[in-house]
């Protein structure tokens, strides 16, 4: 198994890494000594959504611990932590089910005791790695094999020794290790640093180290002499026809799944996602294929998903809320919203995600602040939910309108927050007014949800239909002085995420819109 240490400093850097590392490897590591914004709860969680099974290793070193490259040096001792520190952030982590904590050998019998006495107390779920590193030499075979025996004696559920090769002839003491662990029946971790050690990184795992580190990708290296995970992977391939040898939980039955996407909905004659996906799947040298599928029994659809290892779908009317009965798992904030619209498809479990909202938030921060503005959301629907779900989650104040009383009533119980039926809008202002009902929408392009003079005294005035492009509420709202948000924005950034669910990948979002701008001004 492979694994790829988190190094990132920033948060939105972190998450974005942990997607990508959750595609590809077997295993995570959160290297809470280098990582600076992200809180442990929110890194451990974007772990489980992306990949439910990957096991996560939470790590806190100090400087005389850590082999770092140039890059990451700095970084470690402007933010050193006390023992207290790394003890609280190994607590967290055991708390937040973390399946691996690291801790040296150095740091003392007392608090390795202390941390398996919480781990005990949590059901026994978090496993403690005991790590020896020497970051100068490596001491003889004999010395490694008493350092492995304090290790046993601490209860090392799985052992960590790390040298530092000076020949090339350190790397056969530390692989010298592994038999030795099998034969006392001893989970290990064993390799060397630095360049000449890279030998013993290539070699750990089919020696029978429980796991071999690799970059994420140039830059990212945790160690001196680590290797990227795809240079790891081509030698693993070359040398041991690693497809069948070894285990990739991740990545190699994603290996072995297509690259090709769905749309499932009825009717989807009229969608643009496949234009915008293929164009943004093509872009990026994605050999897959994304195709809408009609479809009328969504379960069977889903089985077939299965069956032929679809990666990754879109989901859309009318089958947003119904989907979510039948998945394996669902995100926490499509829970919240009550609505999915993407599928990932990790080796045959579906799980399901909400994109909408964050494609209207991403349209709308491009535009204004929301923070303590207020928010009309003309409808009750899922769109509306989403949008919902977006103003709350930024600080605004969202305010129901919509023309059954009793759906609205319903959604502004369940997000708090005032409702009015859709003859009453006039009464209200706010700052910005969001349309999510599908009224306006071709081929009724001359029909609005509400009258022109109501639409006075918005700021903006937004639309999340995108055919046609300029709806008559918007083109209403432009004669009434107010600034527009387009739906085809909102639709290319939810179609984004999707792809960045799919596959790790930031896709090219400028290129996507001219694609779909350019097939609807045709008409
Ligand atoms: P939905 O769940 O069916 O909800 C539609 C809402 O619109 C309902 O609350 C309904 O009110 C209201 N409505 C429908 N016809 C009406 C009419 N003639 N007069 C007054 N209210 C009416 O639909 P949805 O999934 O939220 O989708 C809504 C629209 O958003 C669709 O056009 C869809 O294409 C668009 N959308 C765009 C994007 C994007 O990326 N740009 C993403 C998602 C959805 P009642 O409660 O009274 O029935």
């Amino acid at each position: 198994m492979i694994c790829i240490p988190i190094t990132a400093r920033y948060r939105q850097h972190v998450l974005k890494e942990i997607i990508l590392a959750c595609l590809k490897a077997g295993c995570i590591e959160l290297r809470m000594d280098l990582i600076e914004e992200a809180s442990l709860s929110e890194m451990i969680s974007a772990v489980r959504k992306t990949s439910a099974s990957i096991p996560i290793i939470v790590t806190c070193r100090n400087q005389e611990e850590a082999s770092l490259t140039d890059r990451f040096k700095n970084r470690l001792l402007m933010q050193k932590k006390s023992p207290g520190e790394k003890m609280r952030i190994l607590e967290d982590a055991i708390q937040l089910g973390a399946d691996y904590i690291d801790i040296e050998l150095a740091e003392g019998s007392q608090r390795i005791k202390a941390l398996r006495n919480i781990c005990a107390r949590r059901g026994g779920r978090t496993k403690i790695i005991i790590s020896y590193h020497n970051l100068q030499k490596t001491p003889s075979l004999s010395s490694l094999k008493k350092i492995f025996h304090q290790m046993v004696d601490e209860k090392a559920d799985v052992v960590k020794i790390v040298t530092f090769a000076r020949s090339p002839d350190d790397n056969l003491k530390v692989l010298g290790l592994m038999p030795y662990a099998k034969k006392n029946a001893q989970k290990i971790i064993a390799f060397c640093l630095g360049d000449k050690g890279r030998i013993s990184r290539v070699s750990a795992e089919f020696m029978g180290s429980m796991l071999s580190f690799a970059a994420l990708d140039y830059g990212a290296e945790s160690a001196s002499g680590q290797i990227t995970f795809d240079e790891l992977k081509i030698v693993n391939e070359a040398l041991y026809g690693v497809k069948k040898n070894i285990a990739y939980p991740v990545s190699s039955q994603t290996e072995n799944q297509s690259q090709n996407y769905v749309l499932l909905g009825n009717p989807t004659h009229q969608s643009m996602s496949p234009l915008m996906h293929n164009a943004a799947l093509t872009e990026l040298g994605v050999a897959g294929r994304y195709n809408a599928f009609c479809v009328s029994d969504l379960n069977a659809a889903l089985q077939g998903m299965r069956g032929m290892n679809i990666r990754g779908a879109s989901v859309t009317i009318p089958f947003k809320v119904e989907a979510m009965e039948m998945l394996d798992d669902i995100d926490d904030d499509a829970l919240k919203i009550g609505a999915i619209n993407t599928i990932v498809n990790n080796n045959g479990r579906l799980f399901g995600y909400n994109t909408d909202w964050r494609g209207l938030l991403t349209t709308i921060k491009q535009a204004m602040t929301i923070r303590g503005k207020k928010f009309v959301i003309i409808g009750a629907g899922g769109t509306a939910r989403a949008a919902l779900f977006a103003v709350l989650k930024e600080g605004g104040h969202p305010i129901i309108v919509n023309r059954s009383k009793e759906k609205g009533e319903i959604l502004a119980k369940i997000f708090g927050c005032p409702f009015y039926e859709l003859r009453d809008i006039k009464k209200i202002k706010a700052h910005c007014l969001i349309n999510t009902t599908p009224i306006g929408m071709y081929p009724n392009t001359d029909q609005s949800p509400v009258d022109a003079d109501a639409i006075f005294g918005y700021e903006y005035v937004m639309d999340v239909i995108y055919n046609p492009l300029k709806t008559k509420i918007l083109r209403d709202a432009e004669r009434a002085g107010c600034r527009i948000l387009s739906g085809l924005d909102m639709f290319v950034h939810q179609g984004a995420e999707q792809i960045i669910l799919w596959t790790g990948r930031e896709p090219n979002r400028l290129m996507m819109k001219a694609a779909v701008e350019k097939m609807l001004s045709q008409d």
